[in-house]
């Protein structure tokens, strides 16, 4: 590690923002300079991750700008991964909207990450967390859009899953019903002053309390996040979902899930890099004649065996 990386990592440890978001970055394009870091600095990660997930426009930006206004006024700090770049909330300080940007003060730290269209999360965010919690947030929120089946990535590296959903009727029901929702610790039904959110809140009240797990019922909290109403209920909810977890030793367990996930993640990942590349090598040196006459079967063992001879030269 070069003594730059190194002054660099030392300014975002004592907290420089600026610092901060350069480590991020470094991070996201050459995660393998930090590997010595990672493993000089030994530390529990004591942050609660939450994980925020609903399909785009359910209201997640708006609904974590309240959330860190009201984890702010409870002196709690909280940092924001958001995994989609069209996400508002940087946008929003950015563009110097005084709602979004109030909320903004030492406590808090935003990011959007971009991530490749066929990559529901890339690795890199694992170590960025990892960093994140070093800085001692209290919480780090990750944001990531969630349309139809609730994306697996997230429930594995979060200590609660949250999971939006917005009043609309019909289909949607059925939807839910057909399980795509399981996962979450909380549910919250933004867009709760629309004039149809009580009869949905009663339509799916009860499909949420079947998802049962163990002793905790998932609750299903209402909100309105262009006032932040309900908020502090969210807030509560987070908190007893967290003391629910530590009394039944599920937190612990989850930390070595996260960490088992994490590596099986990185391995396949890059994994599957190397082995797109040979496949894509191979294929162009065969020529058209052949291509067209050989069966995909043949090919197919041709391939995968440059494929393994590939891998077994890099390892030795
Ligand atoms: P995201 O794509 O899930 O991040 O959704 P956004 O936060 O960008 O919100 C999408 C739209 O829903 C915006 O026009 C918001 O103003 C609107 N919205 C968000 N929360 C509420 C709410 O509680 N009530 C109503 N009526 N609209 C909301």
């Amino acid at each position: 590690m070069g003594q730059d990386i190194r002054e660099l990592i030392n300014k975002a440890l004592s907290g420089d923002r600026y610092s901060i978001a350069k480590v991020i970055t470094l991070i996201e394009y050459e995660p393998y300079k930090f590997k010595e870091f990672f493993s000089s600095y030994v530390k529990e990660v004591s942050s609660i991750i939450i994980g925020i997930t609903g399909p785009p426009g359910v209201g997640k930006s708006t609904l974590i700008n309240c959330l860190i206004r009201e984890l702010r006024s409870q002196g709690r700090s909280v940092a924001v991964l958001a995994i989609d770049p069209s996400s508002p909330i940087s946008g929003g300080a950015l563009l110097g909207d005084r709602v979004r940007v109030r909320c903004v003060d030492e406590g808090v730290f935003f990011r959007s990450l971009s991530t490749p269209p066929n990559e529901e999360m890339p690795w890199k965010i694992y170590l960025i967390i990892d960093f994140l919690s070093m800085l001692n947030f209290d919480y780090i929120i990750i944001e990531q859009p969630g349309a139809g089946q609730i994306n697996t990535k997230v429930s594995n590296i979060t200590d609660v899953l949250i999971v939006i959903l917005q009043p609309l009727l019909g289909d949607d029901i059925q939807m839910l019903k057909a399980g795509l929702t399981e996962l979450g610790d909380i549910y919250v039904l933004n867009k709760a002053d629309l004039p149809q959110a009580e009869l949905y809140y009663t339509l799916v009240k009860p499909i949420i309390q079947e998802l049962k797990r163990d002793d905790w019922i998932p609750p299903l909290v209402k909100v309105s996040s262009i006032s932040c109403r309900g908020i502090k209920e969210l807030v509560d909810a987070i908190d007893r979902f967290i003391m629910y977890s530590r009394s039944k030793g599920l937190l612990s367990k989850k930390k070595l899930i996260r960490k088992v996930f994490e590596v099986s993640d990185i391995v396949l990942s890059n994994l599957e890099g190397v082995v797109r590349e040979v496949i894509k090598e191979e294929l162009s040196s065969v020529n058209k004649e052949e291509l067209t006459k050989k069966p995909v079967l043949a090919l197919y063992e041709e391939v995968l065996g440059k494929v393994l001879q590939r891998i077994c030269r890099c390892l030795t």
